[in-house]
């Protein structure tokens, strides 16, 4: 009897040893692996609106992803990860946004330099006017630009897109050279939203982008980052990779928001994605050049220089600036958008779906060419349909 007793208690103990043990691992709601636009916009919403516990990790000793900006050495804001201008049509973007940083109005600008000559890009009325040496008026560019244009049907590639609109000349003078320095490829390899992005005009407006919403945060994007992230329900984690902690935490559900094909081990092989080197450099001078970026397209082994206090504002007597020279290793900067690289995204598109519970978001898990704000109307879409599911998985 004795015996029997003591034994039961043993028993007792052991089992409520392994109770403690239990409840002293705590268990994450979410965990979101990457610290960007995507994983930091996910784990706020998740983390205020939805009350979830989120441990949010980042293999970088940073967070703000490729957004990050801090002071440099001689005390000016930069870019670690090269020039990051913030703009948007989606007032929803916009707003959001808003809740976690006061803006700085800013309309970036960029000139090219042709053959010595600083023209404007996008290509505008200026700058056929300055190039050609000609004093033509809207109309008249317009069928200046018709009497060049190549017909291309249908517009498939990065060559067709603009040799369509301005001809072979300008094309060659301002696009092909950039885009075989950028992605090492010629344009006609390329599908056509790559230069896309950047539109022919026959106005005057020598603004790089047209967006509502222009503007940058007021203090920086990792401030920004800081606040989001700020709340009693999440958890930081960085230096950390997500193979180093994915057996040691427990969590529910996964956000994933690194390379894809890395997750799945390179299954169906490697994802292409374009890298750069960045190298920083500060003057002894106020300004170095006259807008934010000026683009190389046809000389030296850099695209463009940017000179950040354009962007920022800030004034101080030195000014830094960054020279981007394009790689093919290195960090993952650029997806490839071209039909083969869709067809291999497609595969491991198919394996991620078949997951419960984990979803990709961002510009390396859903291999888009993806803006900031493209990013975070991502995650706020991705945010809606995680609560749709947790909502209909406590009904059931
Ligand atoms: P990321 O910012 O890349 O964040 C992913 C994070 O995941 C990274 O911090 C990474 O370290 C982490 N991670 C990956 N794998 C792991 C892992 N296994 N374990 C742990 N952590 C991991 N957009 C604009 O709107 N305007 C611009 O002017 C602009 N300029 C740009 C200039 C350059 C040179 C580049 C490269 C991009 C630019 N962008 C710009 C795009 C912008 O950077 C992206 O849209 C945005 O940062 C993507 O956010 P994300 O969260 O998807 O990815
Ligand atoms: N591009 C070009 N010449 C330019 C600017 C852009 O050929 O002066 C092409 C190039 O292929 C580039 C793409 O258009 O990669 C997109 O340009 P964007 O400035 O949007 O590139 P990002 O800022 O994303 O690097």
């Amino acid at each position: 009897e004795m015996l029997k007793r003591i034994n039961a208690t043993i028993a007792n103990q052991k089992k409520n040893k392994t109770v403690a043990r239990a409840s002293e691992k705590y268990t994450y709601d979410y965990l979101i692996v990457g610290a960007g636009f995507a994983g930091s916009v996910l784990a706020e919403r998740l983390a205020s609106v939805g009350n979830k516990k989120i441990l949010i990790i980042d293999k970088r000793n940073h967070i703000g992803g490729n957004a990050y900006d801090y002071y440099n050495e001689d005390g000016i804001l930069v870019h670690k990860y090269g020039p990051h201008i913030f703009h948007t049509n989606s007032a929803d973007v916009f707003n959001h946004l808003s809740k976690f940083t006061g803006w700085r109005n800013y309309q970036h600008k960029v000139l090219a330099n042709v053959d010595g000559q600083l023209l404007p890009i996008p290509i505008n009325l200026n700058t056929i006017n300055k190039y050609y040496g000609l004093n033509l008026n809207g109309l008249e560019v317009e069928e200046f630009l018709a009497s060049r244009a190549e017909k291309v049907y249908p517009v498939k590639t990065s060559e067709d897109v603009v040799v369509s609109k301005v001809g072979r000349e300008l094309y060659e003078k301002f696009f092909r050279g950039y885009t075989r320095k950028q992605w090492d490829l010629d344009p006609s390899e390329l599908d056509a939203s790559v230069t896309a992005r950047v539109p022919t005009r026959t106005n005057k407006d020598d603004r790089y982008f047209t967006d509502t919403f222009q503007a940058m945060p007021a203090h920086g994007y990792t401030k920004m980052f800081e606040k989001m992230l700020s709340h009693p329900n999440i958890k930081i984690m960085l230096n950390t990779d997500y193979e180093e902690v994915m057996n040691e935490v427990k969590f529910r559900k996964l956000i994933f928001t690194g390379p894809v094909d890395e997750f799945f081990n390179y299954k169906y092989g490697r994802l292409p994605y374009r890298s750069l080197r960045f190298k920083f450099e500060t003057l002894e001078t106020s300004q170095f050049q006259e807008t934010g970026t000026i683009n190389y397209p046809n000389d030296y082994g850099f695209t463009r220089i940017t000179e950040f206090k354009h962007l920022t504002g800030q004034k101080h007597d030195k000014t830094t600036l960054v020279y981007e020279y394009p790689e093919a290793t290195g960090d993952p900067y650029y997806p490839v958008p071209r039909p083969e690289n869709e067809l291999l995204y497609k595969k491991y598109a198919a394996l991620a779906n078949q997951l419960t519970n984990t979803y990709f978001v961002g510009r390396l898990a859903t291999y888009r060419y993806y803006n900031m704000d493209q990013v975070v109307a991502q995650a706020l879409s991705t945010f809606k349909k995680i609560m749709q599911s947790e909502l209909s998985t406590k009904l059931h």
